[in-house]
């Protein structure tokens, strides 16, 4: 590549001294004349200028391996006092890993590209699926069912095609991390689980690369930039993993598709500042970004801490143990975006599959269907004739869901057999338990609206 661009600039400067011998010749009358052709970029009016091509006196007085080309390109930011030239070439030969080509990742890779960052690295082993597309703003429908490496790169280099793109299309484990992230200068955390950003960090820690972290979720975003200019490490901060029931993920609690959009574009920033030097990168501290009021915290972060299993004194993660270290243990929750594993919490004579539960509407069986979705999941979709109580409210509604149950017979009142439905099946389970309480005979549809769409019905909008 670096002899390809040699070559190119050659050539560039041998077209440059050919015009203005050719404008010479013109000048001196040997050569039929067309003045405009050769004088196009030049200044016109000036006759010393207008003999000079500017390539040529660009390149006479020029320090610098930027072309006439890219000078134009990246006009707008060489302008800036603070950046100019010197950045721009930092960038030119800088290369950087962005784990994740998502929500986060889509603006880090979109402004590196079109910022004339030299290389990109680009990890994700997903496929673009259509609910993507609200905020992985870098992939097009045309794209949907590719790889979104693939997608990614392909956008990547509509935008610059100078750029060198390499394309990973696995998930970033213990066993390969150092090997790829050895090869770039600077690493992004556009990653969405908390297996992959310990795992990110501490390998960093290894690798000795800055890594700018960015989070967002719900209307929520968060940025910060660990193991730079002796600050502090994830682990440093986050010793012990949260609960798995303390990590949310985008697929079930949502996400407005500009947060990530807004957390990445700053994400991109630092990588900037980091790799050329401008600036003051966003180290030791933490942005906080509440997308409802518009409003940006600082938290100040503590330092380096020397206790920390990474980075401290005494570091237990090193280049030998990395590649051992079980990062799912550690974290109980999987190196990719899956749904964390359906728990079995009620006996199979309290469950019912979605295809048994189908067999009891067509028999039209007399019995309660109880949603125990949120009020606005049960809006975007439902089944005809359920109740909608969310499973957080069971205990004061038990009143209303025993009276739902009921039914006069000639034998007098008696309670219907309730079928409870959710979205994966977990909570439908809490719930049965919680209606057995009541005195009711409750029954928990497997693995809800997913296996629904599953099993027996693919047109019902799982979302
Ligand atoms: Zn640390």
């Amino acid at each position: 590549m670096a002899d390809l661009s040699a070559e190119l600039h050659k050539l560039r400067v041998e077209n440059a001294l050919l015009k203005k011998q050719v404008s010479l010749l013109t000048a001196n009358g040997n050569l039929s004349e067309n003045p405009t052709a050769i004088s196009s970029g030049g200044y016109a009016g000036d006759a010393a200028a207008s003999a000079f091509p500017e390539e040529v006196q660009w390149i006479a007085g020029a320090r610098h391996s930027l072309s006439g080309l890219e000078i134009r390109r990246y006009s707008r930011q060489l302008l800036l006092p603070s950046f100019g030239i010197e950045a721009q070439q930092k960038l030119a030969k800088a290369s950087v890993l962005v784990v994740g080509a998502g929500g986060l990742g889509s603006p880090v890779l979109l402004y590196l590209a079109a910022s004339g960052v030299g290389c990109l690295g680009i990890m994700d082993p997903d496929s673009v699926e259509l609910h993507n597309l609200h905020r992985q703003v870098i992939h097009s429908e045309a794209f949907v069912g590719e790889l979104k490496v693939k997608s990614a790169a392909a956008t990547c280099l509509a935008i610059n095609s100078s750029l060198q793109v390499r394309e990973y299309a696995f998930a970033l484990e213990a066993a390969n991390a150092l090997e790829v992230i050895s090869d770039y200068d600077i690493v992004v955390d556009a990653s969405d689980n908390v297996a992959t950003r310990y795992l990110i960090s501490d390998a960093c820690i290894v690798a000795n690369k800055p890594l700018v972290s960015g989070a967002a979720l719900g209307m929520d975003g968060q940025l910060t930039v660990y193991n730079h200019a002796q600050g502090p490490c994830y682990r440093c901060l986050f010793p012990t993993p949260p609960s798995q029931s303390a990590c949310q993920r985008c697929a079930d609690a949502g996400v407005l598709g500009v947060v990530p959009g807004i957390v990445g574009t700053f994400q991109a920033l630092e990588v900037i500042k980091i790799l050329t030097g401008v600036g003051e990168p966003f180290s030791e501290r933490m942005l906080v970004f509440d997308a409802l009021s518009t409003r940006i915290r600082t938290v100040n972060l503590r330092g380096r801490n020397p206790e920390c299993a990474a980075c401290g004194d005494n570091p237990q993660v090193d280049r030998r143990t990395l590649p051992e270290f079980d990062y799912e243990a550690f974290t109980s929750s999987p190196l990719c975006d899956a749904p964390p594993p359906r728990q079995q919490i009620v006996g199979e004579d309290q469950s019912i599959t979605c295809r048994g539960y189908k067999e009891v509407r067509e028999a039209h069986e007399a019995h309660l269907l109880l949603d125990v979705r949120e009020q606005h999941e049960y809006a975007i979709a439902a089944l005809p004739s359920s109740l909608n109580i969310p499973f957080s409210l069971l205990p004061q509604q038990r009143d209303a869901i025993v009276a739902a149950a009921e039914v006069t017979t000639s034998l007098g009142v008696k309670s219907l057999p309730v079928y409870v439905i959710c979205r994966r099946g977990n909570d439908s389970q809490a719930a049965v338990n919680e209606l057995r309480s009541f005195g009711l005979s409750a029954y928990d549809i497997t693995g809800g609206f997913q296996s629904w769409v599953q099993d027996v019905d693919p047109n019902f909008p799982f979302f």
